[in-house]
């Protein structure tokens, strides 16, 4: 088997790995500006999406071209297939604004009609007679958004397997129940994402606690709780947690339609009533409410996460100046995000003019990725049971990931780079 990591490595975005020259596990989009892309422009036979995320599914579409005899198939879940057509449209707008375009409307529409919705667990075959060897395909459940997949491929001819774990979660957060690694088959070749390698997550409800208390306390001095989130997942959940703790959040931004979109698979969430109840009680807010949401004190859940954009700049600018308001982050900023500069210098950009932020600024940890003895525990259970070869991709710290698993288990563990190629027998 031959394995091609065409983006993804010892960074995060832009995830792309080509299995024999036919198939790509993933083909992301890194949304920076300017965005980055994978490394080579390839003509599969067939693509794997584990998730909806925009730097593991937002070049899909570029692989639909009408000039191209044959368009790939293209397998995921249902609700990764749904929010890849609403993420694509929304990266169509944005190029629209910073000048790029990668794909067009006719092409989401050709990814949408050579898209098979596969089931957790379900197993498909990839007809020999298109591949020169079989493939076996099966998803499981990663536990990170709605939808998310790790994927299971196996060659039938050489009798060989490759376990991709996607971006994975094992604990359960309010909105989804958490990867079930007992439920993985036994795979030859584990290929794992490593962000959190050497960090661990706090512990949920502590978090959730402490996010809900400082929010009810700018509230109760008069400010405005500015809560960015990413609009898939993260939006959804900040809404249930300070629904149970009995707190009206408004919700602005493209949240919202993820929220209408989950609402037609129940079946990937945890609680789809807890889901609808905290949204049928939250108030939804559009470009002419925003100013009634800050005119009294208020949480307001909006995008973007990383403040890349979005509804969440018009509120920054009312506000950046009140020290009585807050800005409570609820990810991780990546570099040469507004977030991050945020974070580390106290102001943010916005059409051109820098934002002196005098409102307080704190982060919460709600990560969706595994923690540190996580993702120690997934390559544990896959080495004892025979996987010989892992590549730590997707992370900052993939080599000192690889050197541990090397030291521990005594496997081949290569941190891959960018554009390297590997055959496995
Ligand atoms: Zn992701």
């Amino acid at each position: 088997m031959k394995i091609k990591f065409l983006g993804g490595c010892n960074e995060i975005g832009r995830s792309a790995i080509l299995i024999d020259d036919r198939i790509v596990m993933d083909y992301g989009l890194r949304p920076s500006d300017p965005p980055e892309v994978p490394l080579e422009s390839v003509l599969p036979k067939s693509v794997i999406v584990s998730h909806a995320h925009l730097d593991h599914s937002g070049m899909v579409p570029s692989l639909m071209p009408a000039r191209r005899k044959r368009v790939p198939d293209v397998y995921l879940t249902s609700v990764t297939r749904d929010l890849a057509q609403l993420l694509s449209r929304d990266t169509i707008k944005v190029g629209k604004d910073q000048g790029f375009c990668f794909f067009d409307e006719a092409d989401i529409r050709r990814m949408d009609h050579h898209t098979h919705p596969v089931d957790y667990g379900e197993r498909i075959v990839l007809d020999g007679s298109d591949y020169g060897a079989d493939y076996e395909l099966q998803l499981f459940n990663a536990g990170h958004i709605p939808g998310s997949s790790a994927i299971y491929l196996r060659k039938e001819s050489e009798d060989i397997s490759l376990f991709y774990t996607g971006d994975i979660k094992l604990g359960e957060t309010r909105l989804i129940p958490g990867a079930r690694p007992a439920e993985f088959p036994q795979s030859d070749i584990l290929l794992i994402e490593s962000t959190y390698y050497g960090r661990e997550h706090s512990d949920r409800r502590e978090l959730e606690e402490e996010f809900v208390d400082s929010v009810k306390e700018t509230m109760n001095s008069g400010g405005n709780a500015i809560v960015p989130c990413f609009a898939v997942g993260r939006t959804q959940e900040i809404v249930m947690i300070l629904h149970s703790h009995g707190v009206t959040p408004y919700v602005d931004g493209m949240g919202l339609s993820v929220f209408s979109l989950f609402k037609h698979h129940p079946e990937f969430l945890k609680d789809a009533k807890a889901l609808n109840k905290a949204f049928s009680d939250a108030i939804f807010v559009n470009s002419k409410r925003r100013k009634k949401a800050l005119s009294e004190p208020s949480v307001i859940v909006t995008t973007a996460g990383m403040l890349n954009g979005g509804p969440v700049l018009y509120y920054l600018k009312k506000i950046h100046e009140d020290p009585k308001s807050k800005i409570l982050l609820t990810g991780y900023q990546i570099e040469g995000t507004n977030g991050r500069q945020l974070v580390e210098h106290g102001c943010v950009e916005t059409d051109g003019e820098v934002l002196k932020v005098n409102a307080r600024v704190e982060q919460y940890d709600f990560s969706a990725h595994a923690g540190d003895s996580e993702l120690k525990e997934l390559v544990s259970r896959f080495c004892n049971s025979g996987t010989e070869v892992v590549f730590p991709v997707h992370g900052e710290h993939a080599e000192e990931f690889a050197s541990w698993a090397r030291d521990k288990f005594g496997c081949e563990a290569i941190s891959p780079h960018n554009g390297e190629e590997y055959i496995i027998k």
